[in-house]
C-alpha cells in the first residue's frame, strides 16, 4: 500500500472512531496486494484502484462496526461475501469474532480461504453454499449470534435469507446504501414473518467519499417458522413483501 493509501485508510477508520494497530495496517496492505493479484486471475471485484479498494471495500466494510453490534466473542455468518467483504476487514479489526464468509460461488470462496490463510486469520472459516440451504440445515439453522451482509439483496429478501440462521436474541446487521421508506416497510413486514423485529435503520455517510449508507439492525425475537427459508432462489424470485 502506498503512503497515500495508508493515510486514506487511517483517515477513514478514524472517522468511524476505529483505531488500527501497525499490525492491522500491515494486514490491510497485504489484503490489498492479494486482492489486486487475485483480480488479475479471476474476476473478484469491479473495484481495482487502491483508493477504491481502501474506501469502498475496507472502510465501507469497517462501517458495519458502527453502533457496537459486532463487539465480543460472536459466531458471525457473512451471507454473499464475494471476495470477502465485510468478513476480511472485520476479522482484521475484531480478531475475537468467529466468522463464516458464505458465498454460492466457489472461486470466490476459494480466494477468501486462501487469503485468510495467507493473512493468518484463523478465526475465518469460509463456506461454499447458499443461505437458503444453510438455513434449513440443522448444523447451521438458528446457530449464529450475528448475520452480516453487504450489497446482496433488498431487505425483504435478506430477512428470509438471514433470520433462519440466527439464534433467538441474535442480530442481523445489514449494511445498505440509501434505502426508501417502501423498502424499509417491506423489510419490517418480512422480518415479522420470519421471527425478526427491525431495531434500527441508521443513515450515515461513508467517510471521505460522503456516499449515503444505512445500517439496518434486526433482532431475532422468536423462532423462524419451519417453512422458511423457502427453496433456493425463491426468496429472490418471490420476495415475502
Ligand atoms: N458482500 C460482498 C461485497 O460487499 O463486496 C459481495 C457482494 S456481491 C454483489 C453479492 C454476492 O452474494 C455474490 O458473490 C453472490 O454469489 C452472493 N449471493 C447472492 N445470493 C446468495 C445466497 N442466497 N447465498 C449465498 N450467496 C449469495
Amino acid at each position: 500500500m502506498t503512503p497515500e493509501g495508508s493515510a486514506l485508510l487511517r483517515r477513514g477508520l478514524n472517522a468511524l472512531r476505529l483505531g488500527a494497530t501497525d499490525d492491522q495496517m500491515a494486514l490491510f496492505a497485504r489484503l490489498l496486494d492479494l486482492l489486486q493479484e487475485g483480480n488479475e486471475r479471476v474476476n473478484l471485484t469491479a473495484l481495482k484502484t487502491e483508493e477504491d479498494i481502501v474506501l469502498k471495500h475496507f472502510v465501507d466494510s469497517a462501517s458495519c462496526l458502527n453502533g457496537g453490534h459486532l463487539d465480543g466473542d460472536l459466531r458471525v455468518v457473512d451471507i454473499g461475501t464475494g471476495a470477502g467483504f465485510p468478513s476480511l476487514p472485520l476479522a482484521i479489526l475484531r480478531p475475537e469474532l468467529r466468522i463464516t464468509p458464505l458465498d454460492s460461488i466457489r472461486k470466490k470462496v476459494d480466494f477468501v480461504r486462501a487469503t485468510a490463510q495467507a493473512l493468518g486469520l484463523d478465526t475465518v472459516h469460509p463456506m461454499v453454499g447458499r443461505a437458503e440451504t444453510l438455513g434449513r440445515s440443522p448444523e447451521h439453522r438458528q446457530r449464529y449470534d450475528r448475520v452480516v451482509v453487504r450489497a446482496v439483496a433488498a431487505l425483504p429478501i435478506l430477512m428470509e435469507l438471514a433470520l433462519p440462521l440466527l439464534a433467538e436474541g441474535g442480530l442481523l446487521v445489514a449494511q445498505k446504501g440509501a434505502i426508501t421508506e417502501e423498502e424499509l416497510d417491506a423489510g419490517a413486514n418480512a422480518a415479522a414473518e420470519v421471527g425478526g423485529e427491525v431495531e434500527e435503520a441508521t443513515p450515515f455517510l461513508l467517510p471521505v467519499l460522503g456516499d449515503a449508507r444505512t445500517l439496518v439492525v434486526v433482532r431475532k425475537v422468536r423462532a423462524t417458522p419451519a417453512r422458511y427459508p423457502r427453496r433456493e432462489g425463491v426468496p429472490t424470485q418471490q420476495p415475502l413483501f
